[in-house]
Formats: C-alpha cells, structure tokens, sequence
C-alpha cells in the first residue's frame, strides 16, 4: 500500500498537512458531507473523501491525528485511553466469572474465591496509581517515541512485521521480568516494594497491576524499553506495533492472575508458555516462577516451583546425602 508522496514527509504522514489541505475549501466540505468537519467523523469522512488507497484502521488513525491537531496529546490520550479501555475490559470477564461462581472446578485455589468488595478496593487502588503514577508518565511518550525514531505515519506495518517483533519483545520482557523480579524478593527490596502485589495470596485479573508504583515502574521498564532497544538497534518500529505489544502483555498479565487453569489453557498448546497455573503458585507459595511470560528461566535457573520441579529437588538432595 502506498500513501501519496503529496502527504509524506521524510519522518513518516504530515497530518497537519493533511488536515490543512482536507480543508482548502470549508464551504464546499461542509456541504458535501453529512457530519461537520469539527467533529472526529467529519474528520473521518473528509479524509476517506481523498485517501480511498487507505484502510479504515489507517483513516481512523489518520483522523484522530488531524482532528486532534497535537500529536503529543492525541499520542497521550491514545495511550491512556487503550491501556484503561483494555486493562479493565480484560479483567470484566474474570470479574463476572468469580462473581457467578462459573468454572469453580477449574480455580487453583478453590478455597479462595475473591470478593466483590475485594476487587473492588483494588480496583480502586490501580486506578488511583493509574492517574497519579503512570499518566504523566504516559504524556510523555509522543516525544520519547519520537526521540527514539518510532513510527506515527502510515501504511502501517504488515501483520509479518508486528508478529516477529511482538515475539522479540516478549523474550526480552520476559527475561528482564525474571531478574528483576527475583531480585524483588530479596529480603529489604521485597518489605520496602514488592510486599503490596503479594497481598492477594489467591490473584485474580484485577491483581495483576497491585503494586506499589516503584514496582510499576521497575518491571514496567521492561514492557517499554525492550521495544524502544530494538528500535535503537534496527531503526524500525511502528508505534501501533508497541501498541499491540502493550495490550498482549496486558492479557497476558491478567490471565496469569486470574487464578483459572483450563484443559484449554495455553500452556497445553505450548509448554514453555507461564501462564495462571505459573503464577498462581508463586502467589501461593511466594517464592520461584519468577518469569512472566515464559517457563525457560525458571528451568534454567532452578527456580521452578512445580510437583515435578520439588520432586526432581528432593531426589537430588536425597542422591547427594548418600553421597557423603
Ligand atoms: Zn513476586
Ligand atoms: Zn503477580
């Protein structure tokens, strides 16, 4: 797909421009369309008008840019908004699944079933650190992003492109997910940090953003900076792309605490996947399966806490006191 060379600019799509010139004539514009140009869908429909090459998710993207007319607040807002739309739609159905009492057979730790006030007092508590912590932080991701050379123009990416980066970044947030986090259960760091996120020995969805904001920013470092590393290194990253990462992480930190292991779970499909049935324990047990998203580092470390990891562990304690 190829935009017209009118609307680019060496650094990707000028929307100012394009804005300026879906405006030459006003008169003739408000005439011809149903909704006034002022509004995001007249937005929408002047640029469709004399972009038809484009997708809709490329004119969408296109028209929130231009109507918003400042990248650094259309990127914030963007931002804010796809992190709370997608943190909390995400933890709806874990909500109403706790609530009904649907697949008790398949909760981990069956006893423990969290309350509605329960969830609703950390609710609370992510929302407050959500507007207080992270939504300045977010406000400034428009100039880091560009800073660091990502993408806002169109095309967009291909589906190749967004899938093999998306799987990079995942090992890489992965792995700094595991150091760091091993190193917040030592002694001083675990009392002063990371002591909030284990308050809920039994998670659930909600959980999985409960912590104090130094812990947020520690480990959240690792969502952010493994994509801004490889656009360092490889000059190519489109912030859609990150966008997605962030919302596949996102899933993938609130089904892991959900406190669910289906026969359907995708560890089944895919057994170096973490996952709930990982996790879940480390909350339990507060100690071991320390990586997020994958089980490698915890084999390779010996820091897996499973009935086969114990075994294993007591069969060569066992072999090494017959030795002496
Ligand atoms: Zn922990
Ligand atoms: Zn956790």
């Amino acid at each position: 797909m190829s935009v017209s060379p009118l609307f680019c600019t060496p650094g990707g799509l000028d929307y100012t421009l394009l804005w300026n010139l879906s405006h030459i004539d006003p008169f003739s514009a408000r005439n011809s369309t149903v909704l006034p140009p002022g509004t995001y869908w007249g937005q929408y429909q002047d640029i469709t008008k004399s972009n038809t090459h484009l997708s809709v998710a490329e004119r969408l993207w296109v028209a929130w840019y231009a109507w918003v007319q400042n990248d650094v607040l259309a990127t914030g807002i963007m931002s804010f908004l796809i992190h709370e739309l997608f943190y909390f739609g995400r933890s709806l159905p874990w909500i109403f699944i706790d609530s009904l009492g649907f697949f008790t057979r398949y909760k981990i730790q069956s006893s423990k079933v969290p309350s509605l006030r329960e969830q609703w007092d950390c609710a609370k508590f992510v929302l407050l650190s959500h507007f207080t912590v992270e939504l300045p932080q977010i406000w400034l991701f428009h100039p880091m992003a560009q800073f660091c050379g990502l993408s806002t123009s169109i095309p967009f990416p291909s589906l190749w492109t967004m899938t093999y980066q998306i799987t990079i970044f995942f090992v890489m947030e992965d792995t700094w997910h595991y150091f760091f986090h091993r190193a917040l259960h030592w002694g001083p760091l675990y009392k002063a940090i990371h002591k909030i996120h284990h308050q809920y020995s039994a998670p659930f969805g909600l959980a999985a953003e409960y912590a104090s904001p130094i812990e947020v920013m520690i480990l959240g470092f690792g969502t952010v900076s493994s994509p801004i590393l490889w656009c360092a290194f490889t000059g190519n990253l489109h912030i859609l792309t990150m966008y997605i990462w962030i919302v596949l992480r996102l899933f993938q930190a609130i089904d892991a605490h959900s406190g669910y292991e289906f026969p359907w779970s995708l560890h089944h499909f895919l057994p170096f996947w973490a996952g709930a049935d990982h996790h879940d324990l480390h909350h339990e047990k507060f100690i071991g399966n320390y990586s997020s998203s994958f089980r490698w580092w915890d084999y390779l470390l010996d820091t897996e806490y499973t009935p086969d990891a114990l075994k294993r562990r007591r069969g060569e304690k066992v072999k090494a006191k017959k030795t002496q």
